[in-house]
């Protein structure tokens, strides 16, 4: 079913062990909501402990090397992610955009490295303020998807799969409470969706379209039923499963 809603929780640099049990208590809400497919993405730290905890959702990374092994210290490879339980990882986050001056060249390298070793990716686009105040959120956005995107030989089976997806962060809604307009993500979802279509064709349609800035209980009906909104990238949100719960129930149309 790869084109149920996606939930996907980003731990970003939180957690420890002592958040097991939150990790827990949102795969029990998983389990609760079949028709939303959920997944966390911890530090690195707490992918394997989170994986042995966990039934019903995805866990992930947020970030991997665009080569397999090597002298790279203090990076970890797509295929240690797999090897650690991961499933996917989150990609081109604008805050390793920024802190890493990651460009959508190398966003791209690290997508195809990831669908290689057989994660799903979630490759993370947006604008900031001042480019969406001087009218280019569009051909930024549209950039950043043509140049990130894993392209080539095997990813069309990824694609088909369900297996990449996009987040459309803008980067001045992210953490700051500040949440996006629902006609602008209406546009904005509509103009990645044409990008993906015209990098993958028709099977582009299996690529969801996540959601991500300042989601919480109170916005997520309102933006998960946004005509072209296949999902949620929450960050602060995700943290508690007070907080998580009904983010998942709104994709699940239900009460948490
Ligand atoms: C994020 O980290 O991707 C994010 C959207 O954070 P927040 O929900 O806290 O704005």
């Amino acid at each position: 079913m790869p084109n149920r809603p996606y939930v996907v929780g980003n731990w970003k640099m939180n957690g420890s062990r002592a958040m097991l049990a939150e990790a827990r208590a949102i795969d029990r809400a998983a389990g609760r909501y079949p028709d939303v497919q959920v997944a966390l993405a911890p530090p690195f730290t707490m992918i394997g402990a989170i994986r042995e905890a966990v039934s019903a959702m995805g866990v992930g990374g947020q970030d991997c090397h665009f080569q397999a092994k090597g002298a790279h210290t203090g990076d970890v490879s797509a295929s240690m992610l797999v090897d650690s339980g991961a499933d996917f990882v989150i990609l081109g986050h604008s805050e390793r955009r920024k802190d890493h001056g990651e460009s959508d060249q190398l966003v791209r390298a690290k997508a195809e490295a990831a669908v290689a070793a057989g994660l799903g990716v979630i490759v993370c686009v947006g604008e900031t303020l001042e480019e969406r105040d001087a009218g280019g959120a569009e051909s930024v956005v549209s950039g950043q998807v043509d140049g990130s995107l894993p392209q080539g030989e095997n990813i069309g089976d990824a694609v088909a799969g369900g297996r990449v997806s996009v987040a459309y962060e803008p980067v001045w809604a992210i953490g700051t409470g500040r949440v996006a307009d629902v006609p602008d993500v209406v546009a904005m979802h509509a103009a990645i969706r044409a990008r993906i279509i015209a990098l993958y064709g028709e099977n582009g349609q299996k690529v969801r379209i996540l959601y991500g800035g300042s989601v919480n209980a109170g916005n997520a009906a309102d933006l998960l039923s946004a005509a072209g909104v296949d999902g949620a990238l929450v960050g602060g949100a995700s943290l508690t499963a007070d907080a998580f719960l009904p983010i998942i129930a709104a994709a699940g149309n239900g009460e948490a």
